[in-house]
């Protein structure tokens, strides 16, 4: 079901209004400072828009964990500096939600305040409607632009928006449903999908639900050696989960020719001695050494099916990509999607460390998911609370 945008609402929606909107500045800090502040640049579109219209724009967010209440180390007014500094314009901080509404109408036309972390109240994640309520009253309407929030059902993210009206999809989170449901929707064939990472156990829904789209699934990471193991192969003492190899017997008798497993693997005795790394074919794998990355006849192999994709996504890893030697796998793959994207196929990366992976190429990529576990959600064909009560367009 599309999703009303923030750009089908009439400017006298807009003119003049208190726009509450969810944003993800979920960003890390170190001393108090923003260490990486791509969460607060990718809500900038949304907040710019609604300002130029005239809107009074209130941002609600949460940050971190915070166990039991307001917590200093997880107080979104430490983000103030940077935000004003990205807007160019001052930031009133709300640090009551429910005192906060004289401030918010105190904001002039295109004005901006954020209120502190909405997990310092326990109802957040409880789904409180009178939290939702709280909240609500902070604004005229709703914008969700927290994509990244979207899979849990929290006052901020779910009860808000069935109280407050018009509620309407940001851009970013527009652009996320678009480029994922595009994936699930109509992908142009061949659809490549590129899985990695630690564990089949956390991914074994979007196998599932990727399977019957794809042309073909290629596995990397840690996962290729529970499937490797389901084979019957040797893995020495790479990282498996023994009680997945039923599950990944039972995935290649049923996924036909389309899970393509790797040919070879970079092996060690273990991670601290990567000076002894040594590539193996996928059936020659010796007792006691680990496979800690995709070979390059693997690497080769991979990056011909990518270049022929024309719909290609990728989550996780090939490889420990953190530590080198063992980069080279998943430095392979980012190189493919970007050439097969010149030849004109669509890319979409999605998920924590494999977006890490492919840090300063997203120019070069049709979309890097910044949803993290929502995107995996979404990929697997959940309903995400956040969007489901969200106006239908
Ligand atoms: P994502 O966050 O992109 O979804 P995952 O969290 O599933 O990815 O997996 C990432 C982790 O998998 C990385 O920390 C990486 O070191 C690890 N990994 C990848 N390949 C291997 C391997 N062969 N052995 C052990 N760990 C691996
Ligand atoms: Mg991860």
């Amino acid at each position: 079901m599309k999703k009303r945008s923030l750009r089908d609402l009439p400017p006298q929606a807009l003119d003049g209004k208190r726009a509450l909107v969810r944003v993800d500045f979920n960003v890390p800090l170190k001393n108090g400072k923003v260490t990486d502040d791509t969460r607060l640049r990718a809500s900038l579109p949304t907040i710019k828009y609604l300002r130029d219209k005239g809107a009074r724009v209130v941002l609600l967010s949460h940050l971190g964990r915070p166990k039991g209440g307001p917590d200093p180390q997880y107080s979104l007014k430490q983000i103030i500096p940077n935000l004003e500094k990205l807007l160019g314009a001052p930031v009133e901080f709300i640090a009551d939600p429910a005192a906060g509404v004289a401030a918010t109408r105190r904001l002039t036309r295109g004005g901006v305040a954020l209120v502190e972390n909405t997990r310092f109240w326990s109802g957040e994640e409880k789904n409180d409607p009178e939290l939702a309520r709280t909240f609500a009253a902070l604004g005229d309407l709703y914008v969700n632009d927290a994509f990244g929030s979207a899979h849990r059902a929290h006052a901020s993210t779910e009860a808000v928006a069935r109280l407050l009206k018009p509620a309407v999809a940001g851009f970013l989170m527009e652009q996320e449903l678009q480029f994922l449901g595009q994936l699930l929707g109509n992908p142009k064939p061949p659809f490549i999908a590129v899985l990695g990472g630690a564990k089949i156990s956390g991914k074994i829904d979007v196998i599932r639900s990727l399977l019957p789209r794809v042309d073909e699934l290629l596995i990397g990471g840690a996962m290729a050696c529970t499937f490797l193991a389901a084979m019957g192969l040797e893995v020495g003492s790479s990282l498996v989960e023994p009680d997945r190899i039923a599950l990944a017997k039972e995935l290649l008798a049923t996924s036909g020719k389309k899970l393509i497993l790797p040919r070879g693997a970079v092996i060690a005795p273990s991670l601290e001695r990567a000076n002894e790394s040594k590539s193996v074919p996928a059936d020659g794998i010796p007792a006691g050494w680990a496979v800690f990355d995709i070979d390059t006849t693997t690497q080769h192999d991979y990056r011909a099916r990518l270049l022929r994709g024309k719909t290609i996504f990728w989550n996780g890893p090939m490889g420990v990509f953190e530590t080198p030697p063992f980069d080279a796998g998943t430095r392979a793959v980012a190189t493919a999607l970007v050439d097969a994207g010149k030849k004109g196929a669509v890319t979409v990366v999605g998920g924590g460390d494999s977006v890490a992976a492919v840090a300063g190429m997203e120019d070069r990529l049709t979309h890097v998911s910044t949803g993290g576990g929502a995107s995996l959600e979404f990929l697997e064909g959940k309903e995400l609370p956040g969007v489901a009560a969200l106006e239908n367009a």
